[in-house]
């Protein structure tokens, strides 16, 4: 492998035997929208809502900026942003946090409001080992005009978005990793870069995913509506995405395999449709802090989850059994789905027998021994809950589970 990937490559050792107690593991988001880019809500108000709702973590990852500097917004702007009836924003900002919160100030005869910097909601909101504000970018970049947007955490400067109409968004996000990775060779702490929503404006194939070696992390959920996480007649969806690139970049190219993500994407929190509380992940961090958050991430110690929280992973990677405990909930019940691809499955377009499943067990304690000729292993939790505020119709509670297996 080429030495530009080792920055962002930690996955040697997490695949080998774990054992994790995953209780005590924190819960974020990753990806957020406020104000400072095309949210439409002050970030010190989505904060709060994460850390009311009990996110030990949460990236406001706003498009091709940090909230640092000075970013004035006049009011008509923020109200036009707004598409639902009811408190305006700053109505709101200020019934939460008093009067005198937001800075308002008139430029060029308009009313408007200096938004309030990262720093400023930390020093407000964070409570050490309790809620932590994770640095975050969305680096949207694209590539014939297709979107390839990657999310940055725990960066300290802007990476500016690399944006080409000549460029195909594989090769695009080639460079973006790329940039991403020398920068995380120089950068003072640890960074993490997941690619998004690859399905949205189907701007990403299972097989750019797979080409790409330095693409480790991506949304295996995202949950903006518009991100056409289900696929469709002729295209898969992100789990389908997930295992074609996996067994693609094992079997194929001797990759490590993608991890994936869950995320809220949300944009509007005044009662709108891409709303926040729909995907997060648990880390096994050591520490609720951003460097601690991302080692963590790095070696694979995380979940996705879109409702189903779970008590244990364990992989026995002697025996090759791998057994969840998942937490209990009154009257819900949960079927795990345990896949995988097997050696001999077909490498034409077909793509028939990749993402097999192997097994499906229900109860709280599922277990399944991997085959012999598995690739990888990885389990889907699904409850019989429905989603609270779903993206998709249908949509029940989920958990994703790192594959392993692979080597
Ligand atoms: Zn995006
Ligand atoms: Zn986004």
């Amino acid at each position: 492998m080429h030495r530009h990937l080792l920055p962002l490559l930690a996955l040697a050792a997490p695949l080998a035997a774990q054992d994790h107690d995953t209780r005590g593991w924190f819960k974020g988001n990753t990806h957020t929208h406020s104000l400072w880019s095309d949210g439409n809500d002050f970030p010190e108000m989505i904060f709060d809502w994460y850390r009311s709702k009990g996110y030990h973590f949460v990236g406001m990852s706003d498009h091709n900026v940090l909230q640092e500097g000075e970013k004035w917004l006049d009011l008509e702007a923020i109200r036009k942003r707004q598409k639902a009836v009811g408190r305006d924003a700053v109505t709101k900002a200020e019934a939460r946090f008093g009067k005198d919160w937001l800075k308002r100030e008139t430029r060029e005869g308009k009313e408007g409001i200096v938004l309030k910097t990262l720093d400023e909601c930390r020093a407000v909101l964070e409570k050490p080992g309790e809620f932590y504000l994770l640095p975050a970018e969305e680096m949207s970049n694209s590539g014939r005009k297709q979107p390839v947007h990657i999310n940055i955490l725990n960066l300290d400067e802007v990476i500016e978005p690399i944006k080409d109409d000549e460029l195909p968004p594989r090769e695009v996000l080639r460079q973006s990793m790329r940039t991403i990775a020398a920068r995380a060779a120089r950068s003072p702490r640890p960074i993490l870069a997941h690619l998004n929503h690859p399905n949205w404006q189907w701007a990403l194939t299972a097989e750019d995913l797979a080409d790409v070696a330095e693409g480790l992390f991506f949304e295996v959920y995202n949950g903006h509506p518009g991100v056409n996480h289900l696929g469709d007649e002729t295209r898969p969806g992100d789990e389908k995405i997930w295992d074609i690139a996996n067994t693609i970049r094992l079997a194929e190219l001797n990759y490590p395999p993608l991890l994936g993500f869950a995320s809220d994407d949300s944009h509007t929190y005044h009662g709108e449709d891409v709303s926040p509380g729909r995907g997060w992940v648990h880390v096994g961090a050591e520490k609720l802090d951003g460097d601690s958050i991302v080692e963590a991430l790095r070696a694979g110690r995380f979940y996705a989850s879109s409702g189903v929280a779970l008590d244990a992973i364990r992989w026995d990677a002697g025996k090759g059994i791998l057994s969840l405990e998942i937490a209990p909930v009154e009257g819900v019940e949960f079927t795990t789905a345990f896949i995988g691809t097997r050696k001999g499955y077909d490498a034409t377009a077909e793509r028939n027998g990749i993402g097999e499943v192997f097994a499906t067990v229900t109860g709280n304690s599922p277990s399944f021994t991997i085959p012999e000729d598995a690739l990888y292993l990885r389990a889907t939790v699904t409850s019989s809950r429905k989603h609270w505020n779903p993206s998709f119709e249908g949509q029940m509670e989920q958990a994703w589970v790192q594959p392993v297996g692979w080597h």
